[in-house]
């Protein structure tokens, strides 16, 4: 049986996080445009852990505080329910350099990664290879003691302003090709880089596309052996954000909450109590299965494949919010000075797309979980 209500230490985990996020959020200019808003997680990341808020659930070791993902999932929510800013997106790449780095690398990489004094981005994606990311052909050969690098990657958030990037590259074209990827961290200032961002639909240019044109990486920047990237990168993305990660509940009920209040003053249409009694369950089966996968990460310590039924329930919960919000809106989220509801249903055409879409989390689950034959 599970008890989705927080434990003593988690319940004062939260009230004094709560008290933290009153006392700084009125001190800090709210992000009002997409391109501010992109610009301010820098120093948003580095207010958090001046708090000590960033790394809860990295080892102490590593200057985290080497508690359970549980307590990360509480931070975002936390944050979301005040309408602060998420928390950084750095779990994932930690995970690489704590699990495959050097002690040299971690030393170097990490503290920089953890206080948000360096800035990083995620270089996986190329034009041919996104649900197919074996297929990258980045290529990177040795020569004396660097690797030159060219190709290009594709969709890369963050690329604008990082200083660092995990990198996927081909080392070896002569091998099966999950085995010729090797993963690099690059210096985004190095010779013969090139970012042209990329607007989106929401009129941001939050990702990129990178060219490397015989860019030189010096082989102690290579994280594990030549050949692993591929392990790398699959053992680390299940440590991409999720749903509990990115305060996607919180967020999700607060929208929610607003529409509520609008019903409350008459401002929607007749259809809206059966619209909004639908998001209700839909966000409440989303929330009940993140904390029983919460639960779970805590008894065995690993994310595995049910981490995909979350990401679909995300997704699924998100894009109806939107439309929901356009259906009793009309176009009125288009006008005037709120402008989130437009923002969010746009950006909510993302969800099915970046960290895996949607067809292949439900591959996942259909192999993974169910045991269906792949196709
Ligand atoms: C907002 C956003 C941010 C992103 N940030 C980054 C980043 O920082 N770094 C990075 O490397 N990448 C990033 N990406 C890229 C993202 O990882 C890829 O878009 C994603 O993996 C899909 O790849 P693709 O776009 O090449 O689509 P494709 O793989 O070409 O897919 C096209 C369509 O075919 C379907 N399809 C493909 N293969 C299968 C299959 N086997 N079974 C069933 N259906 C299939 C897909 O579901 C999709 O509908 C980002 C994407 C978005 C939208």
């Amino acid at each position: 049986l599970i008890d989705f209500r927080d434990t003593p230490d988690e319940a004062d985990f939260r009230n004094r996080l709560r008290a933290w996020v009153a006392d700084v959020l009125p001190t800090i200019q709210l992000p009002s445009s997409v391109d501010e808003h992109d610009r301010a997680e820098g120093p948003w990341h580095r207010l958090l852990y001046s708090g000590g808020w960033v790394g809860l659930s990295w080892p102490e070791k590593y200057g985290g505080r080497g508690l359970e993902a549980t307590y990360e999932a509480i931070l975002s929510d936390v944050l979301s329910e005040a309408g602060a800013p998420p928390p950084p997106a750095i779990g994932f790449l930690g995970r690489a350099l704590q699990m495959y780095g050097s002690e040299d690398q971690k030393e170097r990489f990490l503290p920089g990664l953890l206080s948000g004094e360096v800035q990083w981005c995620q270089g996986f994606s190329e034009p041919d290879a996104g649900s197919d990311l074996a297929s990258l052909r980045t290529r990177a050969i040795r020569d004396g003691d660097v690797y030159k690098v060219a190709g290009q990657k594709v969709w890369t958030s963050r690329a604008s302003w990082a200083d660092w990037c995990l990198l996927l590259v081909r080392t070896d074209p002569d091998v099966r090709k999950h085995a010729g990827i090797s993963c690099l961290v690059v210096d985004m200032r190095s010779r013969g880089i090139e970012v042209r961002p990329l607007l989106q639909i929401t009129g941001s240019t939050r990702f990129a596309e990178v060219f490397f044109d015989e860019v030189e990486v010096p082989l102690d920047q290579r994280i594990g052996e030549e050949g692993e990237g591929w392990t790398i990168a699959m053992t680390t993305v299940k440590y991409e954000r999720g749903p509990a990660d990115i305060g996607a509940i919180a967020k999700d009920r607060r929208a929610l909450g607003r529409l509520e209040e609008m019903q409350e003053h008459d401002l929607l249409p007749d259809s809206a109590p059966q619209v909004l009694g639908h998001l209700y369950m839909q966000i409440e089966v989303l929330r009940l299965h993140v904390l029983a996968g919460l639960s779970r990460r805590v008894l065995t310590g690993g994310a595995g494949a049910e981490t995909s039924v979350d990401k679909l329930l995300m997704i699924r919960t998100e894009q109806r919010l939107g439309h929901a919000a356009l259906q009793l809106l009309g176009s009125s989220i288009c006008q005037g000075e709120d402008q989130d509801w437009a923002f969010n249903y746009l950006h909510s055409r993302a969800a099915s797309i970046y960290g895996g879409t949607e067809q292949i989390q439900k591959g996942i689950v259909a192999t993974q979980i169910l045991g269906l034959p792949r196709s």
